[in-house]
């Protein structure tokens, strides 16, 4: 089915059967139009013959108030006299229209009837009797139904007779038949078969033409059988009749003004009568339009061979010779249709095809003269290759073809290079790149290869074709041209120099990479730029001067010394020197500049001119002498005015320009030996001027040494000492004096305290043998005075012991012989020893040494008592009375112990703290009733020294003091049981 679709011919059929599409449109539009007037009538012939019954059921009822009024003027019905139902019956015989006449009582029970009585009923229940009973004067109607007594479709006119007060004294009524109803009459316009049905509102058969009686009381829904829900529109609905037949049923409310109008009127139209007429349309409407078919398919059929098909089979031919390479071969389609235009176009592509062919002919043959051309079949074998390819692989076609490229390959590329690309090329991209062949013979050659890959028309690759050219010898005029240029490059940027070419104006045209380097800036970034522009301001107008004016006449220019701007913003010291450079014509056009960065050498010079300067104004006199003849390059003023000579006659002259003293040949000789042995030495000698001034020089000298290290030349500083060398004398002297002084003081205070010490022995022993004497005591008098010669006894003993031990120190005869003492027990004892002091000026002694325990000390027990008590005594002295004095012991971390010694005595002010730890000095302690020589605090620093301890002292004057001696306690002693 689609394939016949996909033909032209079938094609252009549909196309002309769609365009019948509007006339089937509109044969359907006017069926339907036919079909729905035929529906129209079916529902105007109801609405027609309801109307008519409307009016034909209101004129009798009218006829029926007629009837009562005058049945109610009737005195012979109104007194009830004897025979007034014959009036009834009368009346019904005469007037068809009514089913009965008659009377009924207050209760609606039938009184007289003009109708022969079927069966007893009451009207009480009735609508009409209802109405009266509410007071109606009047003539009412009542609804349609089966009528109670007769057994006919009525509706009821009444009317009540009243007495002479208005009351009601029994109603007249009469029944107004629907059964006179048949086509006779009315329905005579219906067509053939048609029924009519009447109902009321609960679907109840009221009557029905034909067969009323068959019919009436059963339910409509059983007569008239809808076909589908929907209806027609305008109440209209297909439906099977009482008698089976379809039918197109119309429906209408009778209107004949009776209270309640109940009663609907149903038309049924045999369906096919009543769409005669539509079918008789529609069967016209499908004959045309199937011979209308039938002509556009024929006509389509043939025409289209006609003119389609044949022409186009004919172009199809010349498409495939075309195709099959034959470009001469012509359709012959004929001119004046657009297929002929199609025929024109495909006979002028077949000329463009072979003018293409031959252009790309000759292209290929150009191409091929150029050009290594081969193809390459997926499996990579070779299927083409042109003759350049034969010519540079020196193999022949037959050998090449079939083969792969190893044939060729040097084997100078990895492996990895072919992989990426035919990485490249499977991905169906052009690869590019230089490949080194080897030929039959073994040789190489270099190509410049662009391969191509080509896909089939499902995507698949078909081939690639490779076009390569020799570039052995541009190759090899590329490396020589790259190596040169790498060579300039390397010169330009590795050279110390910056070279530069610029325009007469100064603009930059070229700077070497170099000024990176020296400058900071990026050479791009200079070019066009004002070279002055980095020229320090002070230095431009030099620099032009100098360097360009010469240059643009034509001559070498040089300027040293310029400031030039680097790009962080300072300035470096620059040496420019400039040449011209001349085009062809021999006219200047550049300048070639070259700058020299000597910021290192002008910060040398500056530094040297500095040193030069420092040199010449020193007051020291400075010499510089060859080391070969001594002969003298360079002395300042200081040496000339030291050696008596003007500076100016000074230079060759040989060094020292002075004459050795014949008393001091020693120094002289160790100044002689350091220049034989290019030593530094150092002597203070004596000398005499030429002019016989007689001096003490201090002499240095050492030697230059070059960069081999031979000593070139020497530097000797000379300075006058002779006032130092005679002040020197004199001191040395006076101490020599000073030392004897002292050496004798010592002796002599070591022999006097020798010398005292035997009579001091023999009072203090004849004092206690005195005090002890059994035989002969002493009185209290002579008790207290033998008392205070002991005392003053023990206090001579223990100042003589301290000069002793004094002199002992300073003769050096003092030896220490140290023993693990108990630090804690020690200061328990030594307080012990001074509470008698204490207790007599109301001291309280504090022993705070606890933290201390077990701790002990390898040191001297008779020395290390003595300085205890000497702080402690001094503690008691200097303290004011009722004072305290505090004995503290810690450890300190760096292995040391702390034992301080506080009082809340005088104070020592901070003036004359340099004068403590010294011998005999006291202080101004000499000017009170304080007992002292001045020796124990100096003995208590020596004796820490001895014991390789120190002695410190803080102090508030006016609030106390604090004596502090820390000893080394190293650690496996502390613990000590
Ligand atoms: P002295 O025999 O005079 O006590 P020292 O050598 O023991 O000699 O002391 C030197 C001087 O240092 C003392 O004369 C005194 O003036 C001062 N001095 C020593 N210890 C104390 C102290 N604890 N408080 C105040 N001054 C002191």
């Amino acid at each position: 089915m689609k394939r016949i679709f996909k033909s032209l011919r079938s094609r252009l059929i549909v196309l002309l059967l769609a365009a019948m599409l509007p006339l089937l449109l509109i044969l359907g539009y006017q069926s339907l139009h036919a079909y729905r007037h035929a529906i129209d009538d079916v529902h105007l012939e109801t609405q027609s013959l309801v109307q008519k019954i409307s009016m034909e059921q209101a004129r009798h009822i009218s006829a029926a108030h007629y009837l009562l009024l005058t049945l109610a003027a009737n005195p012979q019905i109104a007194e009830r006299r004897p025979g007034f139902c014959s009036i009834f019956r009368d009346i019904l015989a005469q007037r068809i229209i009514f089913a009965n006449v008659g009377m009924t009582d207050l209760e609606g029970n039938t009184v007289c009837s003009g109708a022969r009585k079927t069966r007893d009923a009451s009207f009480s229940n009735r609508l009409w009797f209802q109405l009266l009973r509410q007071g109606f004067d009047q003539a009412v109607v009542g609804d349609y139904h089966l009528g109670v007594q007769v057994d006919e479709p009525v509706v009821i006119v009444a009317m009540p007779l009243t007495g002479s007060r208005g009351e009601h004294r029994a109603y007249l009524f009469v029944s107004v038949d629907l059964s006179w109803f048949d086509r006779t009459r009315l329905g005579d316009a219906l067509p053939e078969g048609s029924e009519v049905i009447f109902h009321d509102q609960n679907g109840l058969i009221l009557h029905a033409d034909p067969a009323p009686e068959a019919w009436r009381g059963k339910p409509f829904a059983a007569a008239v059988r809808p076909v589908g829900a929907a209806g027609f529109g305008r109440g209209v609905v297909k439906a099977y009749g009482r008698d089976g037949r379809l039918r197109l049923f119309a429906s209408a409310r009778l209107e004949s003004g009776a209270t309640n109008e109940n009663v609907f009127v149903a038309v049924g139209v045999p369906a096919d009568l009543a769409l005669a007429q539509v079918h008789r349309i529609a069967l016209f409407m499908g004959m045309i339009a199937a011979a209308v078919f039938a002509g556009i398919l024929l006509f389509a059929w043939f025409a289209s061979d006609r003119l389609v098909v044949v022409p186009v089979r004919r172009m199809v031919r010349q498409a495939n010779a075309h195709a099959a390479g034959d470009l001469t071969y012509r359709s012959g389609v004929a001119e004046g249709t657009e297929l002929s235009q199609l025929a024109r176009a495909l006979d002028a592509m077949a000329m463009q095809m072979a003018r293409r062919d031959r252009e790309l002919a000759q292209h290929l043959r150009a191409f091929d003269a150029h050009a290594i051309v081969s193809a390459t079949d997926t499996a990579g074998r070779i299927v083409y290759a042109n003759d350049k390819f034969c010519e540079i692989s020196q193999y022949s076609r037959e050998e090449i073809l079939g083969k792969t490229h190893r044939l060729i390959n040097s084997g100078f590329h990895p492996p990895e290079f072919f992989a990426g690309m035919l990485d490249t090329i499977s991905r169906g991209r052009v690869w590019q790149g230089n490949i080194r062949n080897r030929r039959k013979d073994g040789s190489f050659y270099w190509v410049a290869s662009t391969i191509v890959p080509f896909f089939d028309e499902n995507g698949c690759l078909e081939r690639y074709f490779a076009i390569r050219t020799d570039i052995t010898h541009a190759l090899a005029i590329d490396a020589a041209l790259e190596e040169s240029e790498e060579r300039f490059r390397l010169l330009a940027t590795n050279a110390l120099e910056v070279i530069s070419l610029n325009e007469p104006d100064g603009r930059f045209v070229y700077i070497s990479p170099s000024v990176e380097r020296v400058l900071g800036h990026v050479p791009a970034a200079l070019i066009g730029l004002d070279a002055f522009t980095l020229v320090h301001p002070d230095d431009a107008g030099r620099t032009r001067g100098t360097l360009f004016v010469p240059a643009l006449r034509g001559e070498p220019g040089h300027c040293d010394y310029v400031r030039l701007r680097h790009v962080e913003g300072i300035y470096i010291w620059a040496e420019l020197s400039a040449v011209p450079v001349r085009d062809t014509t021999g006219y200047v056009r550049n300048v070639q500049v070259t700058m020299r960065d000597v910021t290192a050498r002008k910060r040398i010079e500056d530094k040297l001119r500095l040193h030069d300067r420092a040199l010449a104004a020193s007051g020291t006199g400075m010499a510089i002498f060859r080391s070969g003849d001594g002969a003298i390059e360079y002395t300042n003023a200081a040496y000339a005015e030291i050696v008596d000579l003007p500076q100016a006659a000074i230079p060759g002259e040989c060094w020292p320009l002075l004459v050795e003293s014949k008393n001091d040949t020693k120094g002289w000789h160790l100044l002689y030996d350091a220049l034989a042995h290019g030593a530094e030495r150092h002597a203070v000698v004596e000398a005499l001027t030429r002019r016989g001034r007689q001096l003490w020089c201090d002499i240095f000298i050492s030697p230059v040494r070059s960069d081999s290290g031979e000593v070139t030349h020497y530097v000797a500083a000379l300075t006058d000492v002779s006032d130092q060398v005679a002040l020197e004398a004199a001191l040395t002297r006076a101490k020599e004096a000073a030392e004897q002084a002292s050496l004798a003081k010592t002796r002599f205070l070591s022999h006097v305290s020798h010398e005292l010490r035997t009579p001091l022995n023999a009072i203090v022993g004849f004092a206690q043998l005195l005090e002890s004497d059994p035989d002969a005591p002493l009185n209290d008098i002579q008790q207290d005075s033998i008392q205070r010669i002991l005392g003053a006894g023990w206090l001579l003993r223990e100042l003589i012991d301290d000069v002793l031990d004094l002199s002992r120190i300073e003769t050096g005869r003092l030896e220490l012989k140290p023993q693990e003492v108990n630090v804690v027990g020690l200061i328990r004892e030594c307080l012990e020893h001074v509470a008698p002091q204490a207790e007599a000026r109301g001291l309280e002694l504090v022993d705070l040494s606890a933290e201390c325990g077990r701790q002990t000390l390898h040191v001297d027990a008779k020395r290390f008592r003595q300085v205890l008590l000497n702080l402690l005594t001094n503690a008691v002295k200097y303290n004011r009375p009722g004072g305290r004095v505090t004995v503290t012991c810690h450890r300190l971390e760096q292995g040391m112990l702390r034992i301080a010694v506080s009082d809340t005595g005088i104070g020592i002010p901070q003036a004359k703290r340099n004068e403590l730890f010294q011998y005999f000095s006291r202080l101004g302690a000499e000017h009170t009733s304080v007992p002292g020589i001045g020796v124990g605090l100096a003995l208590c620093r020596h004796l820490v020294d001895l014991m390789g301890g120190s002695i410190s002292v803080e102090s508030v004057e006016g609030e106390g003091s604090s004596f502090a001696i820390e000893l080394p306690a190293p650690c496996h002693a502390t613990e000590t049981i």
